[in-house]
């Protein structure tokens, strides 16, 4: 393992959402211990200032700010815990195993891990401790990288029998100048097979002033025999808020201005990678640099990871809630013009499904960063049903798939958010029956008005009779189509202007015309218009159906029945409501 900025570790991973088995497994060896509950030595944050030197040239963020402490190694209480224990109690393993994604500090515990064995404290007599001085010749050396007891190896250039074969000599002789003579084996999953069987026996038997400390992103490539002599620390990704909060303080010590919101975004794009995030960070200060006043801004960092700007994320989400077709993908397009790729739009929009869920669950809305953001969720957390935001789940995880493996992600993007779009708004029955509730609340309709849509009352009755004129001539098909989907936005002498119930793929115009024309003996004026309409006459029908259905409710057999059975739904025999076409009343809330 060299000394190049990226050792804190590496590669990438899942997300982790409750205990490993692993943590589970560390909380009992905790116990095992002693486990008397004792405060964390750790604070996880703000850590303490890093003694930088101030005379060196820049140094990148992530060797910078490298840990020098446990208190300094943010979002790993329960391990730092576990070692404390360890140590206090002499009761340490012979060899630790870190594991973990990419950056989230494993290189950096071992490093700590032999500064805690070995730190002789100020005055040089001191004992191991979780809290090593920094300032004893070990902890120095160590630091430093050039203690002549501590060996660091990187095994995915020493993969090699020799290489293990040099350490396992090594062993047998004391340590020269310190308590242990400690091996750091950093991706340790790619030592080959004949190193491991060399390093086993070592590890079976290994002399007492030796510990191996292992570090991998792949646990799972390790032999079942080499891991049962380890003990094991997972390390957590960290969450967003908390490398956040972390970035904030780096920002402080280097003296460069920061957004909350621009911090918040690189902590979200780091994944739960401190070093990830630090990269990002450094080239943030970069840019900022370039630009002049050298703060880090939400706009300059959104530009630069190519992030879906936050309030257009939530407008293309309103849209696709709204049934606003049009609207979604203009949005779509303008973003993949900024050069957003189309996965992130679904990835926004599922990030947004989330936390609308969490937010209905009274936790709040989470870490949103802006007040517009928190606005917009706690909107949505009320308008939305839980059954209506698992569906939009389930839809958006389907189309994230297909955008992820189509041949050309932005059209599929678009096809995708269309689907979600038409598939996502059936009300579910609990709010259908409140819907239904609120309709039969209302003064009863007048004959073929629709209670829910004033707009109706003017457009639909000539409509109507051309509808019909248009069936009397025999064009069914067509005559369907306009009862369906047709909604009208302007009807006048020989001229139609109309826009399209959600789920109708294509322009009609041409066979309006036509159908028109037959019907009527006049050249039709036709235009599909982006406006909104007034519904089309099968959508008339469904809402007096659901008004009579919320009369009917109102029938004390059925109120029996809802109560007895709250899920249940109204179901008319003849009629099956298509899934693109349900009640859209909901998304305007
Ligand atoms: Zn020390």
């Amino acid at each position: 393992m060299g000394d190049s900025p990226d050792t804190f570790d590496d590669e990438a991973g899942e997300g982790e959402a409750a205990p490993t088995a692993a943590e589970l497994e560390a909380a009992g060896q905790s116990a095992m211990f002693g486990g008397d509950p004792e405060p964390a030595p750790a604070p996880p944050a703000p850590p303490p200032p890093v003694a930088a030197a101030p005379a060196q040239p820049y140094r990148v963020l992530a060797r910078k700010y490298r840990p020098q402490t446990f208190s300094q190694l943010i979002g790993q209480d329960a391990m730092v815990q576990t070692l404390a224990n360890g140590i206090k109690r002499e009761r340490l393993a012979h060899a630790f195993l870190m594991t973990g994604v990419r950056g989230v500090g494993k290189t950096s515990t071992a490093r700590l891990i032999a500064k805690a064995l070995n730190c002789v404290g100020p005055d040089g007599q001191g004992g191991p401790t979780i809290d090593p001085c920094g300032v004893c010749e070990p902890c120095v050396a160590i630091a430093e990288g050039r203690h002549i007891d501590v060996i660091e190896m990187d095994a995915a250039s020493h993969t090699g029998v020799d290489d293990v074969r040099e350490i396992i000599e090594a062993v047998r002789y004391a340590a020269v100048s310190a308590r242990y003579k400690i091996y750091i084996i950093d991706e340790v999953h790619m030592l080959s097979r004949n190193a491991f069987n060399a390093l086993l026996k070592t590890l079976e038997e290994p002399p007492a002033h030796v510990k191996f400390l292992f570090a991998t992103t792949e646990a799972d490539k390790l032999p079942v025999t080499v891991l049962s002599r380890c003990q094991r620390f997972d390390l957590r990704r960290i969450d967003a808020p908390l490398l956040a909060s972390h970035f904030a303080w780096i920002c402080q010590e280097e003296q460069v201005g920061a957004e909350d919101e621009a911090l918040a975004m690189i902590a979200a794009a780091a994944e739960g990678s401190v070093r990830d995030g630090l990269s990002i960070l450094d080239q943030a200060i970069a840019h900022a640099d370039l630009a002049g006043d050298g703060k880090v801004t939400a706009v300059q960092v959104q530009e630069m990871l190519g992030l879906a700007d936050k309030s257009v994320q939530r407008r293309l989400y309103g849209a696709l809630l709204a049934g606003d077709g049009a609207g979604l993908l203009d949005l779509v397009a303008q973003q993949f013009a900024l050069g957003v790729e189309p996965l992130a739009l679904l990835r926004g929009c599922m990030e947004l499904t989330h936390r609308t869920a969490v937010a209905q669950l009274g936790q709040g809305a989470g870490d949103a960063v802006s007040a517009e953001e928190r606005e917009a969720i706690e909107g949505w957390a009320k308008g939305l049903s839980a059954g209506q935001l698992h569906r939009l789940w389930q839809l958006l995880l389907k189309g994230f798939d297909e955008v992820r493996t189509a041949p050309d992600p932005l059209v599929a993007a678009q096809m995708a958010l269309l689907r979600v779009m038409h598939a996502s708004d059936m009300p579910d029955p609990g709010t259908l029956a409140k819907k239904l509730e609120e309709l039969a609340a209302r003064p009863a309709p007048a004959a073929s008005a629709d209670p829910a849509s004033p707009a109706s009352a003017s457009a639909a009755p000539p409509w109507e009779a051309l509808v019909s004129s248009v069936e009397n001539s025999g064009q069914l098909r067509v005559g369907q189509i306009m009862r369906d989907w047709v909604r009208v936005v302007a009807i006048g002498q020989a001229e139609l202007t109309y826009s399209l119930a959600p789920g109708y793929a294509g322009d009609p115009s041409p066979e309006l015309r036509d159908a028109l024309l037959k019907a009527t003996g006049e050249r039709w004026q036709v235009e599909l218009s982006q406006l909104e309409g007034a519904p089309s006459l099968r959508e008339l029908l469904e809402a007096r159906q659901a008004a009579e259905a919320a009369a009917q409710r109102r029938n004390p057999l059925v109120e029996a029945t809802l109560a007895a059975f709250p899920a249940a739904e109204f179901v008319k025999e003849d009629e099956v409501v298509p899934l693109e076409r349900g009640n859209r009343n909901w998304s305007r809330n």
